[in-house]
């Protein structure tokens, strides 16, 4: 049996709220406490200086594969996942065909298992074709292997078919993700309702858009007794009414993208259709609130929402644009940047949390930790290297990224998944 032993880093694995500067150990894929046996048979990696963390996990990306491969592959973007450190993803279903039933989920884990060296794991939709009428079958794509259920890029308007929804998931363990848009009130938007769309005379996509969607689901939740989960909050007030249905231990939770934080809807002005993003960059008291509610554990859970588009696609006039930006290979970077070390408003140890063990928790995997016996997923991160982002080096297919040369610090240097180094950055 050959061993390997990650030497010498800072282990932290919030999962078991360790963290101590120790060797970690691997074998057969999963890890172990010290072998007994030749040193010989040691392979060692050196990681003096380095943080040890469980492989990260993004639980909100789009692969567009079947269906779309001018955008995006699971190859393609499974290296891109593995380039931005991350060991595990958790794919959309709005792909072409929708991932609406099992034959759909199985195709995906099939071709995952022949074109992904990362783990990927599939969530269904919430209604057939994503049309927010008639559910989908979640007992045979459970056995099919999903771990949640959305309808993510769509939203569920009528809540009698969401409240039926979240009973149908109940049944299955499986939390609810919901895409948070109010249709009647967002319209045709484009961009955050607010000074800047009057100025450049877009259509505004209004907070309450957003609000009265996460509203409805903390009424759902609490009704069914099951966990709803809100993906990708923009808007300050979604924060306060999650914050205030978490004080009564209700099971709604949060999660928030990069860009959300790092930018603003005045980043529209130039017309630039990579700042298209569906909900829109908001108003920097938007941010504020989102990064408090990061900081007090309002929110608890970081994602990319990887959404690659090709440069044909984006290059056209700014509301025919689709929304979305290929964020992967900078989530980690920005995080850190952003949330350890410029608002110090997170510590590394909940930063690392926020993308490994809580989403496994939310969604039953097992990942997220380093106990004994887990699969060997690892991070290994340097908090303090600085560097830049130059989207032409990019694994990704597309190339829609606001952060074309932002200067971030921390990174993640090498990922490793059941054992295997899949990616590592060259020095
Ligand atoms: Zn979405």
């Amino acid at each position: 049996m050959k061993a390997l032993r990650i030497a010498n880093g800072r282990i932290i694995d919030p999962a078991n709220k360790r963290d101590e500067v120790a060797d970690l150990w691997i074998a057969d894929g999963v890890f172990t406490n010290q072998p007994r046996g030749e040193e010989s048979e040691v392979e060692s990696i050196d990681a003096t200086g380095l943080i040890v963390a469980p492989g990260l996990i993004d639980m909100h990306v789009h692969f567009r594969d079947p269906g779309q491969s001018q955008k995006e592959t699971i190859a393609t973007g499974s290296r891109a996942a593995a380039a931005g450190g991350f060991s595990s993803v958790v794919c959309m279903p709005n792909t072409n065909p929708v991932a609406d039933n099992a034959g759909t989920i199985a195709l995906i884990r099939e071709k995952a298992q022949c074109n992904a060296e990362i783990n990927i794991f599939t969530a269904g939709a919430i209604t057939k074709g994503l049309a927010g009428e008639e559910l989908a079958p979640y007992g045979s794509m459970f056995a099919a292997g999903i771990v949640a259920i959305t309808d993510d890029g769509h939203c569920v308007q009528n809540h009698e078919v969401m409240r039926r929804a979240v009973e149908y998931a109940r049944m299955f363990g499986i939390p609810v993700l919901d895409h948070c848009q109010d249709y009647s009130l967002v319209g045709n938007g484009v961009m955050h309702e607010g000074e800047w769309s009057l100025r450049l005379g877009l259509p505004g996509w209004p907070r309450i858009g957003e609000e009265i969607i996460v509203a409805r689901n903390i009424l759902l939740s609490e009704l069914c007794d099951s966990p709803i989960h809100c993906q990708h909050i923009s808007s300050g007030g979604s924060v306060r009414l999650l914050r205030e249905a978490k004080s009564r231990g209700m099971k709604v939770s949060g999660e928030v993208c990069p860009h959300h934080i790092a930018l603003t809807d005045e980043c529209l002005r130039r017309f630039d259709s990579n700042y298209k993003v569906n909900p829109p960059l908001r108003s920097a008291s938007d941010i504020e609130e989102i990064v408090e509610g990061l900081a007090d554990g309002t929110l608890d859970i970081l994602c990319s929402d990887h959404a690659p588009h090709a440069l044909y696609e984006k290059e056209v006039e700014l509301d025919q644009a689709p929304f979305g930006v290929a964020g992967l290979e900078t989530e980690f970077g920005l995080f850190c940047d952003i949330l350890v070390h410029k608002k110090k408003a997170v510590p590394l140890d909940r930063l690392i949390e926020m993308l490994t063990v809580n989403p496994a928790r939310l969604l039953s995997l097992d990942r997220g930790t380093l106990s004994a016996g887990a699969p060997a997923d690892v991070a290994l991160i340097d908090p303090n290297l600085e560097w830049r982002f130059d989207k032409e080096k990019s694994e990704s297919l597309s190339r829609n990224t606001p952060f074309h040369g932002a200067e971030l610090k921390g990174r993640v240097v090498r990922t490793i998944v059941t054992g295997k180094t899949v990616w590592a950055l060259e020095v």
